[in-house]
């Protein structure tokens, strides 16, 4: 993620949403990937001081999900971007409904700088009303036919999530139980939408013989493979050394979009890096092994960072050979959809 600067001068970080410095309001502007610093108009408009003339209103989910993205004054829309793609929330009666869809959103709009900062092609439900990308967070409840419990997953461009999931204590409860390393709602969010882009990019695309050299056969029937590892775990005496976690072990789609997700981690965070001068931005095209040498050391000392601090590795993960070559893959796939127009719109 970058840094940002308000009119004055002052620091600014992703989320800020008033300057501590002169007391601006702040917002979120996708079609610069800026907050940017915010004037109030006569006319009930914003204006971002020196900013060319243009004119905001917030998104109307401003106080419901806590949303500081804006939208541009002449849009017709009344929700902003990233608002735009959620079509289904969980009953906000219950308030801790409320809290958790805040964090979803926030998670959300986290993604969404991602698929902007990559250049991604991304298509809502309007643009594409079969396989347009839309989410939906849905609480587990008591129907009359019993309980119903809402699976986390990706299915012909709807992602679903579980509000639970923005539990912590529920969440961490989980991680536990399934032996995962690592488990955040980022990291749900750059899971499922490699699903997504596993559609978009991949199936029936000149990809795939590539796509299945690297990560297997995505035929093999998914739910029996998902069944067998929840009951018995990852297959394979290596499968440490092929996969990048153990879920990513139990069928294809699962390893592209575990590997996917981490393609997303390391670009971010070499890009916050390469900002605060740790390290060197991330270059489009450059080649994955010096990109993997400078992750590697400083996820290094990320990691005794952390240990210093008494808190849990952030990134406890081994980028191997076999993983490196899914990450040298999806880069080009990204590199070839960023390049032919891209950009969420
Ligand atoms: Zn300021
Ligand atoms: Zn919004
Ligand atoms: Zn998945």
């Amino acid at each position: 993620m970058r840094l940002f600067h308000c009119a004055c001068g002052n620091r600014l970080h992703f989320g800020n949403t008033r300057c501590l410095s002169c007391g601006r309001a702040l917002g979120f502007d996708p079609a610069r990937r800026a907050v940017v610093a915010l004037d109030a108009g006569a006319d009930g408009l914003w204006r971002a001081p020196g900013g060319g003339g243009q004119r905001y209103r917030n998104c109307a989910n401003v106080v419901a999900a806590s949303c500081d993205w804006l939208v541009p004054a002449e849009s017709g829309d009344a929700l902003c971007l990233a608002c735009r793609l959620t079509d289904t929330i969980p009953d906000l009666d219950n308030e801790l409904n409320r809290i958790y869809w805040g964090r979803l959103e926030a998670a959300k709009r986290y993604l969404i700088t991602d698929l902007l900062r990559l250049g991604l092609p991304l298509a809502d439900r309007w643009q594409d009303p079969q396989r347009g990308l839309v989410f939906q967070f849905l609480a587990d409840a008591d129907t009359p036919e019993g309980p119903q419990q809402i699976i986390t997953g990706h299915a012909g461009g709807r992602i679903t999530i579980n509000v639970a999931e923005a539990d912590e204590i529920h969440r961490e409860r989980t991680r536990i139980a399934l032996g995962e390393a690592y488990r955040t709602l980022l990291g749900h969010m750059r899971h499922e939408i490699g699903h997504y882009y596993w559609m978009r990019l991949i199936e029936g695309s000149p990809w795939q013989e590539r796509f299945r050299a690297l990560f297997g056969d995505e035929r093999e029937p998914y739910e029996q493979a998902l069944q067998r590892y929840y009951q018995f775990g990852p297959q394979g005496p290596d499968w440490a050394v092929r996969h990048i976690s153990a879920y990513a072990a139990s069928h294809p789609w699962e390893d592209w979009a575990e590997s996917w997700a981490h393609y997303l981690h390391i670009t971010d965070a070499l890009e916050t890096a390469g900002v605060y001068q740790l390290t060197g931005m991330p270059q489009a095209g450059e080649d994955i092994e010096q990109l993997l040498e400078r992750w590697h050391q400083l996820s290094e000392a990320l990691n005794a960072l952390s240990r210093s601090l008494g808190q849990r590795d952030p990134y406890p993960f081994k980028v191997t050979e076999p993983v490196a070559e899914k990450l040298r893959f999806i880069q080009e796939v990204v590199g070839a959809a960023g390049s032919s127009g891209g950009a969420a719109s």
